[in-house]
């Protein structure tokens, strides 16, 4: 029986980038023995992005679209289009082009060879970016990897397939603030990663900025580990046993009458544990704002329009 592949595409303000993707994908999987989808999802686009959605699948069965109500960020739009799919297997790509098609067919080949998870990830600096951005990202995923302690290779991206056992598994996730890449890595299977080289754009601009990159950090890394909890308690014992050694010291200079003003170390004492201890909260108040979220069930993503039903 002829497999199909479903390609989930989240898109936001992607309008003159989708009908070429579409071509290029179909280019390179109509002499190849698959069936396949493609699903697209708007995430909130303020320009024309479902307009040309809708084109694109009135002229083409095979071509389904979800919108959202509202933007709510590429890992959720993600997921949407993975809770969606039919496919004996689902490949993920941007729709900037950034993800070259061509490498859809190697991604399947080596799925085809048993590994139920095939990751693309960029090797070395993203040739595109500029010193600053290349040395902010390693760091970024330095301090990701060590905090989250999850094996994420640096420049791993979301151009992947994933085996139905894999999809079905993602289908039942339904975590407030879902950080895919991490999920993925989590569920286990057999993992590879090929390396490739992402394009330039094809038109618009880039979307993630610093921030973004810093919140995705943050989330990485509570939604993964309480590291950072642990830490605060290792902080905690350590500046204890240093009181421990201190006590004595000021008692004994109580004692030789030589406790001259010292103003300074006790500034500095309460401003260091100060910043600790805000810190500290704050990590603690990220985990708990979690669990407030959390308990309030609310859907990853509300649909407001789609064409998914009116289609086999
Ligand atoms: N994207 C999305 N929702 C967002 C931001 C981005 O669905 O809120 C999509 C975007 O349309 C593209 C992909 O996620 O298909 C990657 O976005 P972008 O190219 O801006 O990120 P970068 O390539 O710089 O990581
Ligand atoms: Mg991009």
């Amino acid at each position: 029986m002829e497999k199909l592949i479903t390609i989930v595409v989240p898109a936001y303000n992607e309008a003159n980038n989708l009908l070429p993707l579409y071509d290029q994908i179909g280019h390179v999987l109509s002499t190849s023995i698959y069936k396949w989808e493609i699903i697209f999802v708007n995430d909130g686009s303020s320009d024309h992005t479902l307009q040309i959605l809708k084109e694109i699948a009135t002229k083409y069965s095979n071509c389904k679209y979800i919108s959202f109500s509202k933007n709510f960020g590429k890992d959720n739009a993600l997921k949407a289009g993975i809770d969606h799919a039919k496919g004996d297997a689902v490949i993920t790509m941007d729709a900037d082009l950034q993800h070259p098609p061509s490498l859809i067919l190697e991604l399947i080949k080596k799925w085809e060879e048993g590994n139920e998870i095939v990751y693309a990830f960029r090797k070395g600096a993203n040739p595109h970016s500029n010193f600053f951005s290349r040395m902010y990202s390693s760091i970024f995923w330095k301090i990701l990897k060590f905090l989250s302690g999850m094996k994420l290779e640096e420049g791993i991206s979301d151009y992947r397939i994933l085996d139905k056992i894999v999809v079905d598994e993602i289908k039942k996730m339904d975590e407030y603030e879902l950080f895919l890449r991490g999920m993925i890595k989590w569920v286990g299977f057999n993992q590879l990663g090929i390396e490739y080289v992402p394009d330039e754009r094809f038109t618009g601009e880039s979307t993630y900025s610093r921030k973004a990159l810093l919140n995705l950090a943050i989330h990485g890394i509570t939604s993964f580990s309480v590291k950072p909890l642990y830490m605060a308690i290792y902080l905690g014992f350590t500046f204890s046993f240093m009181s421990v050694i201190y006590i004595p010291y000021v008692l004994y200079s109580l004692y030789m009458h030589s406790d001259v003003p010292g103003w300074s170390s006790t500034i500095m004492t309460i401003v260091f544990l100060g910043g600790i201890q805000l810190i500290m909260i704050g990590v603690i108040g990220i985990y708990v704002g979690k669990l407030f979220m959390q308990t309030k069930n609310r859907p990853n993503y509300i649909i407001q329009a789609q064409n998914l039903m009116t289609q086999k």
